[in-house]
């Protein structure tokens, strides 16, 4: 590998899509610095966009921005009401994104959740929910039908396929649930974003940076939509996070807060002044990496190795 790609290795405060740890490349390019970092159960092509993403920021750098700060939701994951509570309450955010429908657990353990975090940010406050795909139609029919009574501002990914958010998007009109439907791994998953927009699958579009090919492919994509875009992360670094951030800035409309606050969810970083809300808000900034974090981030010589590899397959 090139002496100048760092491979890192950083900790998760709390298991998060099955992971405890995250780790990935970064790397200066002409245009500043860059990470990849595709999780681990992304193979094959599924890497490239992942890899046009990171060349883009380290070869080109990112299109004007049109705002200087990005408001962000907090995420709220499967948890108890009260610390859900808690934590809506202290993150200085005035939008939650809620899990829901986590294996294992029932739809009394999902109202009570949102109910509690509803309370903790009053009538003025959003929340949203995630159900990552856990519910079958009838399900979400039904868990939607009971949530639509906390105010809800979008569900996100309620059911897998695209082909079913269209159908539970018809269904939730006809039954008069008011619950708008937001598309997720059905637009950087299915191999066919725009097939959202051409089922009318859903209201809005969470937008990646990394999966989605980098900020131009994703400002593209958003006008090929034609939806409202949520700009979110893949749990990256601040270096990484810097490229949503600068997506999020580049949109010509940013009607929802951003999933763009996950520094925190990681126990580390690798720059001097970490990209994380202040009062609910990410400010439009570039990052500086700190040669003293890329040396205690980094990634154990088997797994910079992993990395090496795969990075190498990717590019060839
Ligand atoms: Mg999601």
């Amino acid at each position: 590998m090139n002496q100048d790609v760092y491979v890192f290795d950083i900790g998760l405060r709390t298991r998060f899509r099955g992971i405890t740890r995250r780790q990935g490349l970064v790397w200066q390019g002409p245009a500043g610095w860059t990470e990849w970092s595709p999780f681990l159960d992304y193979s094959g092509d599924e890497l490239r966009p992942w890899l046009a993403a990171a060349v883009e920021a380290a070869e080109v750098g990112f299109p004007p921005a049109v705002r200087d700060r990005i408001p962000v939701n907090c995420t709220v994951p499967a948890l108890d009401p009260e610390p859900a509570r808690v934590l809506a309450a202290e993150s200085g955010c005035t939008t939650a994104k809620i899990k829901v429908a986590e294996p294992g657990q029932s739809l009394a353990e999902d109202l009570a959740r949102v109910e509690a975090v509803r309370d903790a940010l009053g009538p003025d406050g959003h929340v949203r929910v995630d159900a990552n795909g856990g519910w079958s139609l009838d399900e979400a029919i039904l868990a939607l039908r009971e949530l639509s009574r906390f105010g809800i501002e979008y569900a996100e990914q309620p059911v897998a396929s695209v082909e079913d958010l269209a159908r539970l998007r018809r269904e939730l009109v006809r039954r008069d649930i008011s619950v708008p439907i937001a598309a997720d791994e059905s637009i950087r998953r299915s191999g066919d974003p725009e097939r959202v927009a051409e089922l009318h699958a859903a209201d809005v579009a969470v937008l990646k940076v990394q999966p989605l090919g980098g900020v131009r492919r994703c400002l593209e994509l958003a006008d090929l939509l034609g939806l409202p875009v949520v700009v979110s992360s893949a749990l990256e670094t601040s270096v990484g996070l810097a490229a949503g951030v600068a997506l999020a800035a580049a949109l010509p409309e940013l009607p929802y807060a951003c999933g763009l606050n996950t520094r925190a969810l990681l126990t580390d970083d690798l720059v001097t002044d970490s990209l994380i809300a202040v009062d609910g808000a990410i400010a439009v900034r570039p990052v500086e990496v700190d040669e003293a974090a890329l040396e205690r981030c980094a990634a154990s010589v088997e797994d910079a190795d992993l990395w090496s590899r795969r990075l190498a397959e990717t590019r060839a």
